[in-house]
């Protein structure tokens, strides 16, 4: 028995006229004699509603009770979509992740798969031809309902797929694969036909959202091939695999960008061993990420530290902050939420000299000024003033000549 695995996202299941599209998908593997796991996303707009709501009922919301919330979003499109398919003849069922069960972590909020039943998941597909999962959640040791960070869907796909060794995972979304930079801010973005994990990694962290990172860091540890595929318009895709010789050895694949970003400057801390410790010890144990890290040359015995976190932990940063101001004998915490993060990716940049000469010139031409630089093997990240963001990412794509052949 052939079990296929493909994941719908929020508006792929807006409302009813999309989900009979996504009926239409449904309909030709079974009609191949496949049996389908199916992921659902909330409703697009469902879960950013959800947690808006939170905001006005609480000034920190429980992160478990944020978890219990925020996941009814995907429990409304599985039990709608599955009617659907009921009313077509279909043998279905809705599965919610503590009904497979997909075991996760306690981390509420960004909780990490940890084991899925994949006997009991099985055992299903024994009365029925399509289970409907809901997507983003899990469950704890104590069954509590967890979730997995957002775009988490596209993780619980990849996850599904890799316990019942899928030969790949369908992941159809809004665009019809995945493009040199995200289509929807440069029209002469042009779609890949096959992409490394490690670079669709890095495009995913840098901020393209069109795969969650986790999704595709579990893809590439299980070998699971996912196919990023529209929902509305058929087309081949992009496959995300494993590195081969056949790829595309571009010296830039992808520009992407993060507006998720702040920054955060610490005036004036001690030149001396341990203070780096000091800052960033407190700020990983609260579970913030830091991203960016800038450390001026000492004057005088002092420096600036500067460093980048998610815009939502800002606030907690700068709490932690002010507990360790003095002893780090910092003058000021400085912190501007008006910044964003464009970066270059490709893992040809391994080979070649001069990427960033290249780079920088094309935001010097448009008189974008960089401030914080940041580079692995395979990326070059500028973190710009956020309104520059479009034309940054415009420029770099143009520079590197990743647009669509005429
Ligand atoms: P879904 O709701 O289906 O999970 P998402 O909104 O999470 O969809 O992801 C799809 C979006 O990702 C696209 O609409 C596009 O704007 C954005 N995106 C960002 N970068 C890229 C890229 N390099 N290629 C394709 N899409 C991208
Ligand atoms: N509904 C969740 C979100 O909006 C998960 C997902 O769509 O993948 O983040
Ligand atoms: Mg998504």
């Amino acid at each position: 028995m052939e079990i296929i695995v493909q994941k719908f996202g929020g508006t792929s299941v807006a409302n009813l006229e999309c989900m009979q599209k996504v009926k239409e998908k449904v309909l030709k593997p079974l009609k191949e004699g496949k049996k389908v796991a199916i992921v659902l996303s909330a409703m697009a707009g469902e879960t950013n509603r959800l947690i808006e709501m939170a905001k006005k009922w609480s000034k920190y919301p429980d992160p478990a009770e944020m978890d219990v919330l925020v996941s009814t979003g995907e429990q409304v499109s599985i039990a709608l979509f599955t009617m659907l398919l009921k009313d077509a003849g279909i043998k279905a069922r809705s599965l919610l992740g503590y009904q497979i069960p997909i075991r996760t972590d306690r981390d509420f909020g960004r909780a990490r798969i940890l084991d899925i039943d994949e006997e009991k998941l099985r055992n299903y597909f024994k009365n029925y031809d399509v289970l409907v999962v809901a997507g983003f959640q899990g469950c704890d040791c104590e069954n509590r309902i967890t979730t997995l960070g957002r775009g988490g869907s596209d993780t619980s796909a990849v996850a599904l797929a890799a316990a019942l060794k899928a030969k790949v995972c369908e992941i159809y979304t809004d665009v019809d694969g995945v493009y040199t930079t995200d289509p929807n801010i440069c029209s002469s973005a042009r779609r890949i036909d096959k992409i490394a994990y490690d670079e669709m990694l890095e495009m995913a962290s840098m901020g393209a959202k069109v795969l969650q990172i986790r999704s595709v860091e579990f893809a590439k540890k299980y070998n699971v091939p996912i196919l990023v595929r529209s929902t509305f318009k058929d087309g081949p895709g992009t496959l995300v695999t494993k590195e081969d010789p056949n790829m595309e050895a571009a010296m830039v694949s992808g520009i992407a960008y993060d507006k998720d970003q702040a920054r955060v400057t610490l005036v004036d801390v001690y030149d001396r061993p341990g203070v780096a410790a000091n800052i960033f010890e407190p700020i990983a144990a609260a579970g913030i990420v830091v991203d960016m890290i800038v450390q001026n040359p000492s004057r005088n015995g002092s420096t600036d530290m500067t460093f980048t976190v998610p815009r939502g932990n800002v606030e907690e940063t700068v709490k932690i902050l002010e507990k360790i101001k003095d002893k780090l004998g910092a003058k000021e915490i400085l912190t501007d939420t008006n910044v964003s993060k464009v970066s270059v990716i490709g893992v040809g940049m391994r080979n070649h000299a001069g990427v960033a000469a290249i780079a920088f010139s094309a935001l010097k031409n448009e008189n974008i000024n960089i401030m914080i630089i940041s580079t692995s093997e395979i990326k070059i990240s500028c973190l710009i003033e956020e309104k520059y963001t479009e034309l940054a990412v415009r420029t770099l794509h143009e520079a590197f000549g990743l647009e669509k052949e005429e």
